[in-house]
């Protein structure tokens, strides 16, 4: 059993009443965001209201999962142990096509290739029996995280 809080594991999402429809769509394989329907905008990170025109309830719809990389990195250091075995590895920003950002992972290219604009899908990763990870591949490839810590 993996121990959220060691260091020695990697980070599970930490559920709140706020977040935990995006987790359990997750396991389903499917990519939410919460919508406002007083606007009719998505937004991220979710929340009770609505930053755009603080209205509420905020529901949630599925995503197209497509977007393009907005910002990336490639981690060098060992920030916690857990991730010793995966360095160097990516942590990317994606804008979806719904215009809202998520951090994650891309899979199936080298970090060489990463580059501001590349269009990428989600694809997800079943981490542990309780939490599934979106991560996002180049469109057009099948790539398939590797789960190094299941
Ligand atoms: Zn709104």
């Amino acid at each position: 059993m993996m121990d959220p809080n060691s260091l020695t594991s990697k980070p599970l999402p930490r559920l709140t009443p706020d977040n935990t429809p995006f987790w359990e769509a997750c396991r389903r394989h499917e990519l939410v965001l919460p919508w406002c329907a007083a606007c009719d905008r998505p937004h991220w990170p979710p929340g009770p209201v609505c930053p755009f025109c603080f209205g509420s309830p905020v529901g949630w719809r599925r995503a197209s999962g497509r977007g393009r990389i907005s910002s990336w990195v490639v981690v060098h250091k060992e920030w916690l142990p857990a991730f010793r075995n995966d360095l160097p590895y990516n942590a990317v920003q994606v804008e979806l096509d719904e215009g809202v950002r998520l951090t994650g992972n891309v899979v199936g290219v080298p970090n060489e290739a990463l580059k501001v604009g590349l269009p990428v899908e989600v694809v997800f990763d079943d981490v542990t029996e309780t939490a599934t990870l979106p991560r996002f591949r180049p469109v057009g490839t099948q790539a398939e995280p590797a789960t190094k810590d299941a």
